[in-house]
């Protein structure tokens, strides 16, 4: 068993922003990682991904996009060399290739179980990840057998699926992408929407992640809203990187020939149901859209830099179509997988601590789990609305190292 004052769990951007405050305080710790750094951007994502917010967003500690595209979106590779840069920058003291079987309380701190030997730590930083499992509904298991199920996390590219149609359950960010991939490779694409976040990718001129930090709306914390739980459950929003900076959304993937149906609500003898909320899912996406782009305005305005930027404008209204169907035959041969892009949740089948609500979540306030020198990062809505994204690891770190440093003080004071 090797002692230790800190055990981070996982080595991605959460992790390593954390790992470097820990530094600077000069903690001892250690990440231990089952793959590699930077694992999740490697391993489970789809080829063709590029990150949502530009290159000069992608901010840690102690470390900016020094390269000559600031305004690009980074592929896949590109993330992971960039994170596995941060690392050694930073001298991340990661194991990697060191999978946690299982963490337990015990006196004076955590035993913390791995595949490669035991770890006793004082204090436990769980940066695993807040998306390690697609969340797939229920009704996937009735599914008719001739149907290929799939998650976003096993799909790499359109060269993978049956030649014939394809059912994409969701519309969020990794929905509408796949959607466009897809339905590109020459495929028939069925989406289905439900709830939804619409934006355009630039606005005035500016990409919209520039314009949600300068209206301060990524730093909302998470005692400053009403109602955090739905804050932490809203869907992603329409968002693709592509060097052309285009906007994804219903109305651009129709014109692209996918058919849009609402919220796939229910199935039985392999008939898929449609919810007739899609009208009114698409009325609320476009409102709130129009909210967001009115407190651009507004903050252009208030600012007095009228002049600076390109002038307001509003975008036509979803149109989902005419007739959108309510059901769908699954058993006639036209649909031949379904993707179930509905989001996905964290696991913690490894954490023997008592600390899970009925919905398996982690009870925490702002990263400050109930239980002495534990603390969790990485998660919706954490500390910050931008907690989640790679630029809101930083200031999260920053809080919970200060918590962590000054917990081990009063230990030993
Ligand atoms: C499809 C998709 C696209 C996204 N796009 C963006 C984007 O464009 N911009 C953005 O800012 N955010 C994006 N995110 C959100 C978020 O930034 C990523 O999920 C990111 O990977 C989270 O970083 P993290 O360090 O919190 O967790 P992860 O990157 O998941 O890191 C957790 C690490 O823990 C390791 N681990 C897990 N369990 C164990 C265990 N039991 N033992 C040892 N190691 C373990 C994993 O291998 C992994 O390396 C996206 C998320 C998804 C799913």
């Amino acid at each position: 068993m090797r002692n230790i004052t800190t055990v981070i769990i996982g080595a991605g951007q959460s992790g390593l922003a954390m790992s470097k405050h820990l530094t600077d305080y000069s903690i001892d710790h250690v990440l231990l990682e089952r793959g590699e750094v930077a694992n999740s951007w490697q391993k489970e994502r789809w080829d063709s991904l590029r990150l949502l917010m530009p290159n000069w967003q992608s901010r840690l500690p102690g470390y900016v996009y020094e390269g000559n595209d600031p305004d690009g979106y980074m592929s896949m590779p590109e993330i992971v060399d960039y994170l596995k840069r941060y690392a050694s920058l930073v001298g991340a003291p990661v194991q990697s290739g060191t999978l946690v079987t299982r963490v337990c309380r015990v006196d004076g701190g955590y035993e913390v179980t791995t595949d490669r030997g035991s770890w006793h730590c004082r204090t436990l930083v769980i940066s695993s990840g807040a998306c390690n499992i697609a969340t797939v509904p229920a009704l996937s298991a009735n599914l008719p057998r001739s149907i290929v199920s799939m998650t976003p996390m096993e799909y790499r590219n359109p060269g993978q699926l049956p030649d014939d149609g394809v059912m994409i359950v969701g519309a969020s960010a990794t929905g509408v992408q796949l959607a466009r991939e897809i339905c590109a490779s020459g495929r028939k694409v069925i989406l289905s929407a439900g709830e939804h976040v619409r934006v355009p990718r630039v606005y005035r001129g500016r990409d919209i992640k520039w314009w949600m930090e300068v209206i301060g709306a990524m730093d909302v914390r998470y005692d400053e809203v009403d109602d955090l739980e739905r804050a932490r459950r809203l869907p992603s929003l329409q968002l693709i990187g592509s060097p052309e900076r285009e906007t994804i959304d219903l109305n651009g993937l129709r014109k692209l020939g996918v058919e849009i149906v609402g919220r796939f609500a229910g199935l039985r003898d392999g008939k898929a149901q449609f919810s007739g909320s899609l009208a009114n899912h698409c009325v609320l996406a476009d409102l709130k859209m129009n909210r967001l782009l009115s407190s651009i305005d507004a903050w252009i305005s208030a600012n007095g830099q009228d002049s600076r930027f390109d002038t307001p404008c509003r975008y036509e209204p979803t149109d989902p179509g005419p007739q959108t169907r309510l059901s769908m035959d699954l058993n006639d041969g036209s649909v031949k997988t379904v993707i179930w892009a509905t989001g996905y949740r964290p696991d913690y089948t490894w954490l023997d601590v008592p600390v899970l609500d009925r919905n398996g979540r982690i009870r925490h306030d702002g990263g400050v789990v109930q239980a002495p020198g534990l603390y969790v990062m990485g998660l919706p809505f954490m500390r910050r609305r931008k907690s989640s994204f790679i630029d809101g690891a930083g200031d999260d770190a920053a809080d919970l190292a200060a918590h962590l440093n000054r917990s081990l003080y009063r230990a030993a004071a």
